[in-house]
């Protein structure tokens, strides 16, 4: 991805660096060649030259860019659980994958970290992007999913002969697990997503409480990954599925809704981050019926919100890390929404919002491995910036209109917002 060549001066704004330093009043920052060079009191800015580009925060908010922890870009707003295996061909989905990488850049997502996607769209999305032929986040790549045969994402009746091989592998075994990460060992992911429990989307044989795969398959997957230098999540909702995750070694744990004390203790030991899409447990109790979800597939919703709430503020107060990242792309939960995750976690699990922008920041760029170069604003980093109006810290639901967004820089280059000179792309279609 190209960065920035010269300067540019944001001003006129307040100044949230990431760092948990305090808010900055009537800050600047200076960007050059694509690098921060400074960020602090207007008063102590470094001078510009006179072709220095300029931006005018209004008055607003200059903050580091957001970053998904937890994003589907091949995930078109299905409204049916079965469409996120194969329902178009390759082509079709990865230009629906690009239309979810502008929007969320257009958001204010400069970058992204996937939870699983169709074939093997994301590295070469990410391709497209780093080559600057699509706008996108910044991506962090993952592949097709694991889980085990029968388990959660296993749904595709036998009688339908498919499997679910655009999205997962259906795994028997350890052998079956080296296998499949092998596979994508080979597609270039950086992540390898599996489901080590249910969910209440499939109540009876999978639902929240249940495990989809052995402690034996986890540990053989988490090997084979960490031999290649790939990293391990998993979408782990069941208490013992959190805790087998975190003994095999996984490098994040999505979700975590059911954590225990011993849970608990495991996960701050070797600091796991955990990513918990919780908003997409509201909008499925909230507008499930709207879209025929089973009324036992919202009251399973209903107790995960709820469990879940409850175990993100014990991991919070004991000092452990969340990224924030929303599930988006089904249709009670479309693509675009990503800052609604944000809110809840204020108006829901009661977050402070300075929290909450720390974790959608700086903790995101760590679940990246990119803490060096993204995440704050500081000295050297890439000038990854999100400029808005208004003040997110007292009304952190202002990030989530678009029309409150000025100006979002990658590398110091201008993007998207109200300040760039492209036109913004609407939101994608969520009834076909
Ligand atoms: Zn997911």
């Amino acid at each position: 991805m190209k960065t920035a060549t010269g300067f540019t001066l944001i001003s006129n704004g307040q100044l949230f660096d990431g760092t948990g330093t305090p808010l900055v009043p009537n800050a600047a920052l200076v960007i050059e060649n694509g690098h921060i060079r400074y960020a602090g009191p207007a008063a102590g800015a470094p001078a510009v030259p006179p072709d220095a580009r300029r931006i005018d925060a209004r008055g607003g908010t200059i903050m580091p860019g957001l970053i998904e922890a937890h994003f589907h870009a091949t995930y078109f707003n299905v409204e049916k659980l079965e469409d996120l295996d194969i329902k178009y061909p390759v082509e079709y989905v990865s230009l629906q994958a690009g239309v979810n990488c502008r929007l969320a850049l257009e958001c204010g997502y400069t970058s992204a970290r996937s939870g699983g996607c169709l074939f093997n769209c994301d590295v070469w999305l990410k391709t497209a992007i780093e080559n600057d032929l699509i706008p996108g986040p910044r991506l962090a790549t993952s592949g097709r999913e694991i889980c085990s045969a029968g388990g959660l994402m296993d749904w595709n009746p036998e009688f339908r002969k498919i499997g679910m091989d655009g999205l997962v592998f259906c795994i028997n075994g350890v052998e079956d697990a080296r296998k499949a990460v092998r596979a994508l060992v080979k597609d270039g992911v950086e992540w390898v997503k599996t489901y080590p429990t249910g969910d209440a989307a499939w109540p009876d044989q999978n639902d929240h409480h249940t495990l989809c795969m052995t402690f034996d398959e986890m540990y053989a997957v988490v090997a084979t990954a960490h031999n290649h230098k790939l990293k391990v999540t998993g979408h782990c909702r069941a208490t013992e599925g959190i805790k087998n995750a975190l003994r095999a070694g996984y490098d994040a744990v999505e979700h975590a809704t059911f954590i225990d004390d011993e849970g608990l203790d495991l996960l701050l030991k070797r600091d796991v981050p955990v990513v918990p899409g919780l908003y997409f447990e509201q909008a499925s109790v909230v507008r499930g019926k709207e879209f025929n979800l089973p009324q036992r597939v919202i009251d399973g919703h209903q107790e995960t919100l709820e469990g879940g709430a409850a175990s993100y503020r014990r991991i919070i107060k004991a000092g452990g890390r969340l990224g924030m990242g929303g599930d988006y792309g089904f249709g009670w939960n479309p693509h675009g929404d990503y800052a609604k995750e944000l809110s809840f976690f204020v108006s829901y699990v009661g977050l402070d919002p300075l929290t909450v922008l720390k974790c959608a920041t700086k903790t995101g760029a760590e679940i990246l491995g990119r803490s060096h170069e993204i995440g704050t604003l500081e000295l050297g980093k890439l000038a990854d910036v999100l400029v808005v109006e208004g003040d997110p810290v007292k009304n952190i639901s202002l990030l989530e209109d678009r029309k409150n967004i000025l100006a979002v820089l990658q590398g110091g280059v201008l993007k998207a917002g109200k300040l760039a000179p492209r036109t913004e792309v609407p939101m994608p279609k969520i009834r076909e």
